[in-house]
This record gives C-alpha cells, structure tokens and sequence, in this order.
C-alpha cells in the first residue's frame, strides 16, 4: 500500500504538480523543461511522443480522459461492416512504457496561461514551461434547432469516435430494407472535409450488399461538396439511383430535427427518415474556449512557423483546433502540426534550432470497397502564412487496378500513422 502510494506521488509530481516542498525534484529531473500536453488524439498524442523521445530530458505529461483511442479515419470502414472498431482502437502503453509520457487520464477543465497552470477534473494542478493544447473539436450545439447532447443519442453524428460511431452502426444493422438514410454535413470549415460523402459511398454499398431497396439522403449545408466528381462517377457506377444529393441552394440545409418523430426539417421541406446522421457546425474543443485561444469564429490562431497560440505566448495549438488552413482539418495534418510544434517547444525549452520545412499528406477517400481515391497535398509557410504548394488528385476515369492499389495504399497510410502515433 505504502509502495502504492509513493509510486502515485512520484507520478504526480513528475507531472508538474503544484505540490509544494517536493517541486525542487521534479525540477532537478526535468532540467529540459516541463511539457503538458491536453489530448491524446492525433496531434496531442504525436506531439507527446516526439518530445518525450528527443533525448532532450523533457517532463511531458499527456492529459487525456480515454484509456483508448478510437480513430475518426477509417471509421467509415466500420460503420459500413467493412472493418473491426478493434483495429481502430489505440492504447497509451507505448507511449509511457516506451518513451516515458506520464499519461494521466482525466479532463483539463481549466488553463490558466499567466500562472503556466492546467486544473485537472480530479482538482490536481499541473505546472507547465511549454502547453500543448490539442483537444479537436466540439460542436455548436445551438446551431440546428432541436439538435443537442440528448437528440445526439438518437441521431447520432458518429464525428467523434467510439459509442457514437457504434450506435450509428446499430441503428443501419436495425434498419428495414427500404428505409431512408440522411446524412446532413455541416459547412466548412469542418473535421474531414471529404468524410460525409465517403460514408454516404460506404453506406451505399452497405446497402447494396444486405438492404438494396434502401435510400440515402445528403442534405447539405453546402452548395458543392470536395472531391465532388469522383464520388458521383462512383455513386453513378456502383449505386445507381441510391443517392441523391440536396445542396444548400434547393434545400437551406437542415434547420430543425425532431428526434421524437425521426424527422428532419430543411427550409419548406421536411423529411421523414429512419436513420439521421446529423454532424453539427464545430469549433475548437470547449479547453481551448476556456483557455482564451479562440476568435470570434470559435478555431485558435497560430503563428504556422511554430502552431504558438496568436492569443497566448508559451501555448502551442495543434490538430482540428487550430486554424492552420488551407491545411485540411485531418489527422495527416495534425500529425504534421505536431512535428513543427514539437520542434518549436525544442527550440523554445533547448535552444534546438527549428527550421519548419513543408509539411505534405494525402487523404484517402473508399469510394467502395478495395476502390479509393486519394487528394495529397504540400504546404510551405510563405510570407508568414501557410500556403498549398501543390496538389495532385486522383483523376476521373481511373482503371480498378489504380483505384484497388490506391485503397491498398490507405490501408499502409493508416497502418504508419497509427503505429507513428501509438507505437
Ligand atoms: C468519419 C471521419 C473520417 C476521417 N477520415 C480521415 C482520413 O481518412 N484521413 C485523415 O487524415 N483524417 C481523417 N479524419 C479526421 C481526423 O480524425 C481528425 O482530423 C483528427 O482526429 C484530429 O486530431 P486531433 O488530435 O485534433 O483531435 P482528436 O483526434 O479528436 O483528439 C482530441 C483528443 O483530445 C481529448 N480532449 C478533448 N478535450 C480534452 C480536455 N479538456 N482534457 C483532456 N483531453 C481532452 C479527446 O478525448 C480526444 O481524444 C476523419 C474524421 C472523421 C470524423
């Protein structure tokens, strides 16, 4: 017991904890400089373990309430029945086994920047040189009447990943043939610009395979959607008639939903449906609105050379919260974001000198199974703000064998972020 409970306290204090006389060991184990870094998705995580593996002596705690991660990308996979929710699912061991990240799992529910502080759920307090805000995204929740927490149960947005994306998948397993799917993405900017309409393909063959007389609805909040020809050559090849698109300029997009009665309310017209997918308008997550990181538009400036907070001097934001466009809100982003992040808390903590290159990526859109399509992507910092330098996306018209290899290529895509990230 007793061995217990010092192992706890050496824990905390290693964490930065305001735990009064014994702070001079921390500091004598940290000369490198103490990191806390708030969620362990793709940016959080990534950026936790750069650091704690730059041989730097860094203290890098990583805040994160979940014991495991369940990945947003491929997540589409599952909901379609063409992928486990296990071989989604990443644990924190490598993490601080391997590399020596102090992971507590709690909620950072206040960040005070003056005093360098984070307050845990639990009331612990964590002292930090550097902070590393990484929390994705939240949702406005007064964006579409009727649409909160409790509808979110019954038509659940699966934009998050974990219960929300199993309950989705219930609800299309449970669906009679012959039923109606709509699908309502949000407008820009939003996590994954592409996903909703690799979902609605997914979905579509779903169908086709187990309930052939069902219909899918996307109703847009938008007028035209990313990648927008290549997924209608798909739906016109694969699902015929299955699809149909209702963008914002006929309909308004969603304005109300009912969850009592499965209906959904677009300007004029209301559409009564058996499974609703409703993915609300986002901002950064809520720790980032606390912390003063926002503008008025609810994402955190950053200067792109370092992801440093534009609001908050010694706070870096990384991932979906950060306002980093033309960069995609995207884990190939995120993880992008952590390394220059990572390598400007070196500089700032070690006089390491960080010289931000190009950060480049692709993402992977399954248009079918074994069938993806793929938009890669370079950015540089010119003139002080993040600009694409190039784009390649696959063309119309590719042969099966091109689209079968490009899936293939997803899957290593994945495989490598994943074990970058978790180990
Ligand atoms: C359906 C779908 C498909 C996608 N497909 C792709 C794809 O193919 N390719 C691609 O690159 N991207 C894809 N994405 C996008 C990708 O999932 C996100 O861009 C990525 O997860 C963002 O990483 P992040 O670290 O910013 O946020 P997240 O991965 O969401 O991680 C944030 C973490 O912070 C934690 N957190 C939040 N608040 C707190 C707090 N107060 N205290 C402690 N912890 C906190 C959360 O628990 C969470 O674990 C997809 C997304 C969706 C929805």
């Amino acid at each position: 017991m007793a061995q217990k409970a010092r192992r706890r306290f050496l824990k905390l204090a290693g964490a930065g904890l305001v735990a009064a006389p014994y702070l001079w060991r921390r500091d004598a184990r940290a000369a490198g400089g103490r990191v806390v870094v708030i969620g362990g998705g793709a940016g959080g995580a990534m950026a936790a373990r750069l650091l704690a593996a730059s041989g730097k002596g860094l203290d890098v705690t990583l805040v994160e309430p979940k014991t495991s991660y369940v990945t947003c990308f491929f997540s589409n996979l599952y909901i379609a029945g063409l992928r486990s929710l296990e071989s989604l699912t990443h644990g924190y061991d490598v993490l601080s086994e391997r590399y020596g990240v102090r992971v507590m799992h709690q909620v950072a529910v206040a960040v005070d920047p003056e005093k360098r502080t984070v307050r845990l759920a639990g009331g612990d307090m964590l002292t930090w040189d550097r902070l590393i805000v990484a929390p994705g995204i939240d949702f406005r929740w007064d964006a579409i009447d009727g649409y909160g927490p409790e509808a979110a149960e019954i038509m659940p947005h699966a934009w998050q990943a974990g219960g929300q994306t199993e309950l989705l998948r219930r609800q299309l397993e449970a669906m009679e043939d012959g039923g109606t799917f709509l699908i309502a993405p949000p407008k820009s900017p939003y996590r994954c610009p592409t996903a909703p309409y690799e979902r609605a393909s997914l979905v579509a063959d779903y169908f086709r395979r187990e309930k052939p007389k069902s219909k899918i609805i996307i109703l847009d909040a938008k007028d035209i959607f990313p990648l927008q020809d290549l997924f209608e050559e798909a739906w016109t090849r694969f699902y015929p008639g299955m699809i149909e698109v209702l963008p914002a300029e006929f309909s308004g997009g969603i304005r109300a939903v009912d969850p009592a009665t499965m209906t959904v309310t677009a300007d004029g017209e209301e559409f009564k449906v058996d499974v609703a997918n409703v993915i609300p308008p986002q901002a950064a997550g809520r720790i980032a609105h606390q912390a003063g990181l926002v503008d008025r538009r609810g994402w955190c400036p950053v200067n792109p050379m370092s992801f440093e907070s534009s609001h908050q001097a010694g706070i870096h934001i990384i991932g979906d919260a950060a306002l980093a466009s033309p960069m995609p809100k995207a884990a190939y982003s995120a993880r992008q974001h952590a390394r220059i992040c990572a390598e400007a808390v070196l500089e700032a903590l070690s006089g390491e000198n960080a010289k931000p290159g190009v950060l480049g990526g692709a993402c992977w859109s399954h248009v079918a199974p074994d069938h993806a399509v793929r938009e890669r992507a370079t950015f540089a910092v010119v003139g002080g703000a993040l600009q694409r330098i190039e784009l390649d996306i696959s063309p119309i018209g590719e042969s099966d064998e091109v689209r079968a290899a490009t899936a293939r290529d997803g899957d290593d895509w994945y495989a490598g972020i994943t074990a970058d990230i978790f180990g």
